[in-house]
């Protein structure tokens, strides 16, 4: 595996291998059965021929004052020897004095979808995201990329932003990947105190009841409720939103379930930020 820290050094390492198609799958590091999934995907994606790329890049921008980017969790050593098992064949792993320039004043913006859901407890986080994916695209001119379902309005909003720039790359969303107990995987879960790690699974409980309830044709206002109520009944979860959408638009939905609905949360445990999100079906119509 090649360890690339420079932009220079990755376009050359990629020059040289292409015309094969390359597949890249973004990250910041530390890494867990979440990431290491989408790498097997990339991995399949990219065929024989192809080349899996990943980078660790703890982006700055796309964090917010008092956010947690100086205490993200950070081991490139292990996070190095998990992708050459994955058989990655390069990672763009850059110091931030090396993507961003102080003097920079380009941004990328999806106006609309960045300023809902978590893009309001979190003003400028997908402003920073579209805009590091964007350089990172630019960078390693991937022909494909894969992204996670647990970030589920960031896949929106990628998709979003490569349609409506014409970016011409193929967008592959990859399956939660959750611990035994339900939970999520998450960089920032080895964050949360034993027993709020123990409370946790609460996040995935609520869903399980909400896929459960959706199709006996429950209105989105009930669902919500019922949702936010599981989720309070734990005194260790601090919500800081429950949102129920259209699967495919993210658009608010009111009255009975009639598509794909998407049910997503953010909870806070102590200072630990955690979402998740399942899709659930609205009732069958009769034959
Ligand atoms: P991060 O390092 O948190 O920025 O995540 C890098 C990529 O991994 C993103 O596309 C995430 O959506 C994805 N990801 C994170 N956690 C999971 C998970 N539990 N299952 C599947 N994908 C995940």
């Amino acid at each position: 595996m090649e360890v690339c820290r420079t932009k220079s050094a990755i376009r050359a390492q990629l020059a040289d291998w292409r015309p094969a198609p390359i597949v890249l799958v973004p990250t910041m590091g530390f890494l867990h059965e979440g990431h290491l999934s989408l790498m097997r995907l990339a991995r399949r994606q990219a065929g024989t021929t192809g080349k899996v790329v990943t980078s660790i890049f703890v982006n700055p921008t796309q964090f917010g004052p008092g956010e947690d980017f100086g205490s993200y969790p950070r081991d490139e050593a292990r996070d190095f020897d998990l992708m050459r098992k994955e058989g990655v064949d390069a990672v763009f792993a850059p110091e931030v004095s090396e993507v961003y320039d102080p003097a920079a004043q380009t941004i990328v913006e999806t106006t609309e979808l960045a300023k809902v859901l978590i893009g309001k407890l979190r003003p400028g986080h997908f402003r920073g995201v579209a805009t590091i994916v964007t350089k990172l695209f630019n960078i390693i001119r991937p022909d494909a990329a894969v992204f996670g379902e647990k970030d589920y309005q960031q896949l929106a909003v990628i998709r979003t932003m490569v349609r409506d720039l014409d970016m011409g790359i193929e967008i592959i969303g990859g399956p939660i990947q959750r611990e035994p107990d339900g939970l999520a995987m998450s960089s920032r879960n080895v964050r949360l105190s034993p027993a709020d790690r123990a409370a946790a699974p609460i996040l995935a409980r609520a869903l399980d009841e909400a896929e459960a309830l959706a199709p006996k044709g429950i209105t989105a206002s009930r669902l919500r409720s019922h949702v936010r109520a599981t989720l309070e009944a734990e005194t260790r979860a601090h919500v800081q939103s429950v949102d129920i959408r259209d699967a495919h638009s993210l658009e608010t939905i009111a009255g009975p379930l009639t598509r794909p609905a998407v049910i997503l949360l953010a909870v806070k445990f102590g200072q630990v930020f955690l979402i998740d999100n399942r899709v659930v079906q609205p009732p069958q119509e009769e034959p």
